[in-house]
């Protein structure tokens, strides 16, 4: 299959009319969002939304989000509380998903068999274009091959998923660069992963809100996720990937250089504007500032891509504190690292 490419920039009336055709008779589209770009279908065509678990090697499952237009969509396909009903007032659109009792007009291949579902309205033009112009909801999950790097931009979605989808929007870089928060409301306010929209934020909307430990710990043999996705490997790019921790910044930065000298193969330090100055003579990259987690969660998925293009044997990343943007961040990167993690006592890598 070809993949065409469009440039919203360019072409923003083609690409929604495009991404509309191919939606309406049952194909993919992938689409930018603020978050990450999206592999969509028609979330009511259940035949469709087996195609996006193909092109990813998704497991079957790990259940998808459905992005929506506009507010008052969210009560067709699931119910509603009060808090939800403040929270979509206060962050839509925007990057939180909701999780909620469905309603059956939803297929079980959009909820993987729960009886939940996940819905989102992305805040972004060009997403809100095509599923406007497609007059459906469309079911998305990130436009990755399952287990890789979640795509931030349109090079990064062609390198998964060209001649497997026969359409590519392309928005340019994505906004947040993680995935949107995820927060169950099928029982206790849970945050089931975190991202741009924060616990605290939501906790100023809804009062008490929880977060789940499965966010920067792995599953306990036997334990069941509440959200599916967590319990894959995720994030992975083929270099071996170690989170540099210890109390300081200064204490974490010792801890990358030592990983960087012992590395076996060609390795490559994803630093901050703080520490890049320890790493004199390493292959380093600055992502951002440790002062400011959004930049760090824009560019990791990126440079994690890049370091496998380059060729890299081992990246290193630094942990930051897990408060605010800084628990998506160590989320994805603990994830990235397979739960790797080296200490400044210990030399195990
Ligand atoms: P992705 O779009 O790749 O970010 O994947 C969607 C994420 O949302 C996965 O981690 C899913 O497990 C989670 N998710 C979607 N729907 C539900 C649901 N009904 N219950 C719990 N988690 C969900
Ligand atoms: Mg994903």
């Amino acid at each position: 299959m070809k993949t065409e490419v469009i440039a919203l920039a360019k072409e923003a009336e083609r690409g929604a009319a495009e991404g509309a055709r191919v939606l309406r008779e049952g194909g993919l589209v992938a689409f930018p969002t603020e978050t990450v770009y999206g592999l969509g279908a028609n979330a009511l065509n259940g035949r469709a939304v087996l195609g996006i678990f193909a092109a990813k090697g998704r497991p079957a499952d790990n259940p998808l989000i459905v992005h929506v237009a506009h507010r008052e969509a969210l009560a067709e396909f699931a119910c509603p509380d009060e808090r939800a009903k403040a929270l979509i007032e206060t962050f839509w659109p925007g990057p939180l998903t909701l999780v909620l009792p469905k309603k059956d007009v939803v297929p079980n291949e959009v909820s993987a068999g729960l009886p939940t579902v996940g819905v989102r309205m992305p805040a972004h033009d060009g997403a809100l274009a095509l599923i406007r112009r497609a007059g459906l909801p469309v079911a998305a999950p990130s436009a990755n091959t399952s287990g890789r790097p979640s795509p931030t931009c349109a090079q990064d979605v062609y390198e998964d998923m060209a001649g497997k989808i026969p359409l590519v929007l392309d928005g340019g870089p994505c906004l947040w660069g993680v995935e949107s928060t995820v927060l169950s409301l099928a029982g206790e306010a849970t945050v089931l992963r975190p991202g741009a929209v924060t616990p605290e934020e939501i906790g100023r909307v809804i009062g008490k809100v929880l977060v789940s430990p499965a966010a920067l710990a792995p599953l306990k043999e036997g334990e069941t996720a509440a959200s599916p996705g967590m319990k894959y490997r995720h994030y992975a790019p083929k270099a071996e990937v170690i989170l540099a921790d210890g109390p300081t910044p200064e204490a974490r930065a010792g801890v990358a250089l030592r990983l960087a000298q012992n590395s076996p193969g060609r390795c490559r330090i994803l630093a901050t504007e703080e520490t890049c100055g320890f790493y004199g003579g390493q292959d380093c990259v600055i992502m951002g500032s440790s002062k400011r987690p959004e930049t760090l969660c824009a560019a990791l998925f990126h440079c994690l891509r890049q370091a496998d293009r380059d060729g890299v044997a081992r990246v290193v990343l630094e942990a930051l504190p897990p408060e605010a943007l800084g628990l998506a961040y160590m989320n994805r990167a603990l994830r990235a690292a397979g739960f790797r993690v080296a200490l400044p006592t210990a030399g195990e890598f």
